[in-house]
Order: structure tokens, then sequence, then C-alpha cells
């Protein structure tokens, strides 16, 4: 699944392929990617320039002339650009005909991703956007640590959670409770005022790095359109040696996700 940092690597990319051309015409292949009317989003954008995209947690933000619309990739989507001449696959869901003959498609083999047409001038306001907490680089620790505060959830599940704080993922949320030296099922109520401020500080850095790292992997598009994945360095996730204490690293379910530790470096407290 994309995370934060591979969506800001494609919102990046993409600013440089299609900023300032027209959408003359849009394409729908599978009505259901469409949230919202089909017909109102095809009639609304169509014979707009993009003029922008912005980002919000995992949302990309396409800013037209008069309207805007958001996408959420989920698990598997992306973006391809293509010659208009390029035969469709079978799993690029909507087509943006580009006035300089190129397409912008967009394809997703599991269908879970999602467009909207919102409004431009109050997307942020506007559901869903308006849902999201902040991302870690304007989150106030006070608020954040009321929320993880009042939890009794763990650690690892709040940091998933993306109304506390938005953009981390599973293999970032892994990450960061590494760095920490915390173990991820130790209850949000067991976490102090001092270590939400490390939280926060923790994950503003290595989702900073991932995205230098990204914006240094990808350069242009592939065969395989922009995904925004690339080979990030990781400590814990998917990992079988801790390498601060050489241990061995341990994945357990924690609320139906995927958690990687070191019993060794993040032991649990009390
Ligand atoms: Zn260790």
């Amino acid at each position: 699944m994309p995370e934060l940092p591979e969506v800001e690597t494609v919102r990046r990319t993409l600013k440089n392929f299609i900023i300032g051309k027209e959408i003359t015409e849009i394409r729908v292949h599978y009505d259901k990617i469409v949230s919202g009317n089909t017909d109102t989003f095809v009639t609304a954008l169509t014979g707009q320039t993009i003029l922008d995209i912005d980002r919000v947690g995992k949302y990309l933000v396409f800013i037209l002339d008069q309207d805007a619309f958001i996408s959420h990739l989920r698990m598997e989507g992306k973006y391809n650009i293509v010659d208009a001449s390029k035969p469709l696959s079978k799993h690029e869901h909507l087509t943006f005909v580009l006035s300089d003959g190129t397409e912008l498609r967009y394809q997703d083999t599991r269908k879970f991703g999602r467009l909207a047409l919102v409004n431009k001038e109050s997307y942020r306001q506007d559901l869903p956007l308006c849902k999201l907490g902040p991302e870690p680089w304007d989150a106030d620790p006070k608020a954040i640590y009321a929320r993880i505060h009042q939890s009794n959830l763990p650690i690892k599940t709040l940091l998933l959670d993306q109304t506390i704080m938005t953009g981390i993922g599973n293999i970032y949320a892994n990450e960061i409770c590494f760095t920490l030296k915390i173990n991820p099922t130790t209850p949000g109520k067991r976490v102090s005022k001092k270590r939400v401020v490390e939280l926060i500080a923790v994950s503003k850095e290595i989702l900073a790095q991932a995205i230098v790292q990204g914006g240094t992997t990808i350069h242009s598009f592939d065969a395989n359109g922009i995904t925004g994945l690339f080979q990030m360095q990781l400590q814990v996730h998917l990992q079988k040696v801790c390498p601060v204490c050489n241990g061995a690293v341990i994945k357990k379910m924690v609320r139906g996700r995927g958690t990687y530790y070191c019993p060794t470096c993040q032991k649990k407290k009390g």
C-alpha cells in the first residue's frame, strides 16, 4: 500500500508531466472508480486545465481551473502517462485525455482506489479530508497526547489512526516504534507526554527521509507506471535480525496488522 512518502513522490513526479495541460475528454471504464455521480464528474472536469497537485495525507488533490478532484490510491492504485495510441490495459479504469496527445490513466488491479469531485476552495474543510488529523509536521503535541492518552489501544494501532495523525501506514508505524524503542502493544494511556513529543519528532524524521529517498530514486515514469514505491532502508519491517542488538525480530499481528519488533530493544514496560 502506498504510504505518505510514496504518494508525495507520485505527486511530485506527476507534476512534471501534467501541469498546464487541458483535459479534453474523460473516459470512465469502471463506474465505481468514481465515488459520487460519474456523469457529474466527467461533465464538470472536461475542458479544465490542471493547475497544480496538492496532497493531504495520502490523498492526491488535482487542482483545476474551476474545480478539483481527489484521488486515493488505496492498495494498488497508480497513474500511467501514455501516448493516446497505446491500447488500454484491463486494469486501467479511467482515462483523462490531455491536450498534448498523451493520456493520464488511472490503473488499479484491486479496484479499491477512488476519485471524487471536490470543491476547489474548501476541500480541506469538507468530507472526507476534514476527518483527517494533522500530518506530523503540523501536529500539536498537546492535542496528540490528549487523543493517545485517552485510549487503551496499542500505540502501533493509534499511529495508524488517520484521525489522530495522518500519513503513517503500517510500514512506517513499525519503523517509528522501533526507532522510539517502544513496544508496539503499549497501551496509549501508558505513553507519557515526553514520549509523544519524541514520537512526533521521529515520525517527521522517518517520513522526511523516505520522501528524500523516493525523490532520488524515481526520475521518470517506467513501463509499470508511477507507484512511488522505492527501496527504503527499513530497520525492522520485514526484517529478521535487529540491526541494533542482532537479536531476532518478531512478527505478530496487532489488531489485524503485521507488526515487526525487537523484543529486546522494544521491551514491554511494567
Ligand atoms: Zn534489538
